[in-house]
């Protein structure tokens, strides 16, 4: 079994219900054991024109399945949840990210891991901190050190 940590975060749609609906689906998954989850975060949003702000949070699971199946498996629940990919960084309802995999590092053109952006969003670390204060990434970063550097302006813990 793996142990990894899923971003969670949706602006459209009842932002709210999406992310618990999202949680349910996770934990009702066949292959993955959710085991934590943290607070939802309120974030302004960023990424082209007027957006509503975003609800964030990450949950921690358990898998047996490999990288790419436990991605696909994401993706599924967001499509589930009405996910229409048009504009990147556009509104989603749903945007499930898969930050880590074990202490394991891939690159391949369909999936990166860590998540190449997670170490500058404080809606990614504040989340992740409260479920995980602990955690090292693969490279041998302390989380705590991230969040030094990743002031929580804008962030609000619900
Ligand atoms: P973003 O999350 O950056 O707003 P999307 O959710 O639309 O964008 O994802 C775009 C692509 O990112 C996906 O098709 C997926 O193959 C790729 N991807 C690469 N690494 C990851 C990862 N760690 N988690 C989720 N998607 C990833
Ligand atoms: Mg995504």
């Amino acid at each position: 079994m793996t142990r990894c940590f899923i971003g969670l975060g949706s602006n459209l749609n009842d932002p709210a219900k999406q992310i618990r609906a999202a949680l349910a689906a996770l934990s009702a998954h066949a292959d993955i054991a959710l085991t934590h989850s943290s607070s939802l975060y309120r974030n302004p949003a960023i990424g082209p024109g007027e957006q509503p702000d975003y609800l964030n949070a990450v949950a921690e699971v358990t898998t047996a399945l490999k990288p790419l199946a436990l991605l696909h498996a994401l993706q599924a629940i967001e499509t589930h949840q009405g996910r229409i990919r048009t504009i990147h960084w556009g509104a989603r309802t749903l945007d499930l990210d898969l930050l880590l995999f074990g202490d394991e590092t891939l690159a391949t053109a369909e999936l990166i891991v860590p998540h190449p952006h997670m170490t500058a969003r404080n809606f990614v670390l504040y989340p992740l901190f409260e479920i995980a204060p602990e955690l090292v990434l693969p490279d041998g970063t302390s989380l705590r050190a991230l969040l030094d550097c990743c002031p929580d302006i804008g962030l609000q813990r619900l």
